[in-house]
């Protein structure tokens, strides 16, 4: 992140509105600031730089990476997003290394985001990247904004899901999919 002081002043001065004694906590805002970096360096990443493991495979059926923790930050609130993503795809031809799932998800999470959003980008950004028959992403996660703040329901969870090719249209693989991921968490 290149405006890093920037944010250090920024939060420097809401520090300074919450507490103007807030002598013990001065090195807060370079640490915030550190932190920063961390949640949100999703922001000038390109995921198709960060995905370069492709390898030809004649796999043709479901593959499914389940159970990707995520931590992200609400676009709305500025408050913290975490969850768990579960991507599955159809190979036409081509496999990706599944750890490199697992970085599109997090170069996608790391911005400010909103939930609904961030479900079709990793599943558009797979099937431009695989060229696959389809891909299917799934996301359940608590929004501190709902959980901690404002109507303060801590059990409520959002749950959203995307589709494309084969597995949009295809009734039975996408029930294969949803029964996979939302098995117990083991
Ligand atoms: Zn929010």
């Amino acid at each position: 992140m290149n405006d890093i002081k920037n944010i250090e002043e920024s939060v420097r001065q809401i520090l300074n509105t919450l507490d103007p004694n807030f002598g013990e906590m001065e090195k807060t805002p370079a640490r915030v600031a550190k932190v920063c970096g961390e949640l949100f360096s999703g922001y000038g990443q390109d995921p198709a730089k960060v995905v370069n493991a492709f390898y030809n495979s004649e796999m043709n059926e479901l593959v499914i990476l389940k159970n990707i923790d995520f931590e992200s930050c609400c676009e709305h609130h500025m408050v913290p997003i975490v969850g768990v993503a579960s991507v599955g795809y159809v190979p036409r031809g081509k496999i990706v290394g599944a750890s490199k799932i697992v970085r599109i998800v997090d170069c996608f999470a790391h911005k400010l985001q909103l939930q609904e959003r961030l479900t079709m980008e990793i599943a558009q950004c797979l099937e431009t990247l695989l060229d696959s028959l389809g891909v299917a992403v799934l996301i359940v996660a608590e929004h501190f904004c709902i959980s901690h703040c404002g109507v303060k329901k801590p059990h409520a969870r959002l749950v959203t899901r995307y589709f494309t090719g084969i597995l949009k249209d295809n009734y039975q693989l996408r029930m294969e999919f949803l029964q996979e991921v939302m098995e117990k968490r083991t």
